[in-house]
C-alpha cells in the first residue's frame, strides 16, 4: 500500500468512526450476547460495505484504462456513509477535489452541503461521488470514452451501498445512469428507476450558482426525495 493510499484509507476510517459516533454508536462490544444481535448485524454490514469500498478504491488506483489517471493529483472515489440511504452523483472532480481527493469541496460543494443540511441531513450521513473519478483537464466536460471507462466503478459503488434513493446532479450523471440523451431540464423533477432504486435527476449545483432561478426547482426535487425517505418536508 502506498503512503497516499494509506492516508486515504485512514481518512475513510476516521469518517466512518465519526459516522458511527453521530449515529449513537460509541463502542462495539466484544461479548456477542451483550449487544442486540440486530445491532451487531447492522454494524457488520456497514463495516463490510466500508471494506468493499476500500477494495474498490484499490482497484481504481491500480487501473490505468483511462488516460485521465496520468494527470491527477488524487483519485476521488467518494465519501460519506457506506450505508447511506441517499447517494448524490455528480460529474467529475474539479481542481479543489483533485487537490484534496474528496468530492464536492469547492463552491459547488459548499452549496451541495447547504442543500443536504436544509433536507435535515448531515453530509456524513449521505454518500457523495461522481461519474468520473479523476479530474478532466481544465474542468472540461468528460468525453464519452472516459465515461465508458469509469462508469463500471460507479455501478460497483452503487451496488455496494444499495441506497434507497440516488440523486444525480447535472446532465452527465443522469444521462449516464439512465442511458438516455434527454436534456436535464426535461429529466429533472421526476423519479426514474435505476436497478430498482429510485433516482431523482436534478440540476448540478454549479448550474444553480450560475443561475439562481434554478434553486426553486432543485428544492422541489429535494422535497420529493425527503418524502420518499420519510424526512419532514418543509414547504
Ligand atoms: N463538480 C462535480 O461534479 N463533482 C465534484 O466533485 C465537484 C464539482
Amino acid at each position: 500500500m502506498t503512503e497516499q493510499n494509506l492516508s486515504q484509507t485512514i481518512v475513510s476510517i476516521e469518517n466512518y468512526v465519526r459516522f458511527l459516533k453521530d449515529n449513537g454508536i460509541e463502542y462495539i462490544q466484544k461479548e456477542q450476547e451483550a449487544a442486540p444481535v440486530q445491532e451487531i448485524r447492522e454494524v457488520e454490514e456497514q463495516m463490510d460495505k466500508a471494506v468493499q469500498l476500500e477494495k474498490l478504491r484499490e482497484e481504481i488506483l491500480s487501473s490505468n484504462r483511462c488516460p485521465l489517471h496520468k494527470n491527477r493529483t488524487n483519485m476521488v472515489l467518494g465519501e460519506g456513509s457506506p450505508d447511506a440511504r441517499l447517494v448524490f452523483v455528480g460529474e467529475a472532480p474539479g481542481q479543489k477535489e483533485d487537490e484534496l481527493g474528496r468530492p464536492f469541496v469547492g463552491r459547488s460543494g459548499n452549496l451541495l452541503t447547504k442543500i443536504i443540511e436544509a433536507m435535515g441531513l448531515k453530509r456524513e450521513e449521505v454518500y457523495i461521488c461522481n461519474v468520473i473519478k479523476c479530474r478532466p483537464p481544465e474542468n472540461r466536460d468528460p468525453k464519452p470514452e472516459e465515461i465508458e471507462q469509469c462508469e463500471p466503478f460507479l455501478i460497483k459503488q452503487l451496488d455496494i451501498i444499495q441506497p434507497e434513493v440516488i440523486c444525480t446532479l447535472g446532465r452527465f450523471a443522469a444521462q449516464t445512469l439512465l442511458k438516455t440523451k434527454t436534456p436535464i431540464s426535461k429529466l429533472r423533477g421526476n423519479f426514474e428507476l435505476y436497478n430498482n432504486i429510485k433516482l431523482m435527476p436534478t440540476f448540478h449545483p454549479a448550474a444553480v450558482l450560475r443561475n439562481p432561478n434554478l434553486k426553486r426547482d432543485v428544492w422541489d426535487d429535494m422535497q420529493q426525495i425527503m418524502g420518499v425517505l420519510g424526512l419532514p418536508v418543509k414547504k
